[in-house]
């Protein structure tokens, strides 16, 4: 189903990024210092680069609406979705549709470092969140 994917990064749910990002750099693993806040999502985002295209990302909740707020009050800190780049986000969104999944938004909408990102609900694949996203040119 995924053939045309790679693993563009995991994405962990914190509630102050500065204090995970120590975590990190003692694993050896440098986080970028530029931070973005992505108003559609209510958080704030922190990338490091630890292959060739995968990354992890920190994400932290910018307001009590946001819904990592709402995960980390329900589950705790943690690993909160995995990303997978795709070349057509609209095509694979499409095709995913039609064969079952349940997507969480109805059309791709704008995630952070510009790309267009959607998400397959939980429960359509066994419990993990997946993010699909697509670099806008
Ligand atoms: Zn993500």
């Amino acid at each position: 189903m995924l053939k045309d994917c790679q693993l563009d990064h995991i994405a962990i749910a914190v509630k102050n990024i500065e204090e995970k990002v120590k975590i990190y750099r003692d694993l050896g693993i440098h986080f970028e210092d530029r931070r973005e806040i992505v108003p559609e999502q209510k958080v704030k985002t922190a990338f490091a680069t630890i292959e060739e295209h995968a990354h992890l990302e920190l994400l932290e909740p910018t307001s009590d609406q946001s819904p990592i707020a709402q995960y980390i009050a329900k589950k705790g800190e943690g690993i909160h979705h995995l990303c997978f780049k795709v070349t057509d986000i609209k095509a694979k969104s499409a095709e995913l549709k039609a064969k079952g999944y349940t997507l969480i938004y109805e059309n791709p909408v704008k995630g952070a470092n510009n790309k267009l990102i959607n998400f397959i609900h939980p429960k359509s694949t066994g419990g993990v969140l997946i993010e699909l996203s697509e670099e806008l040119g």
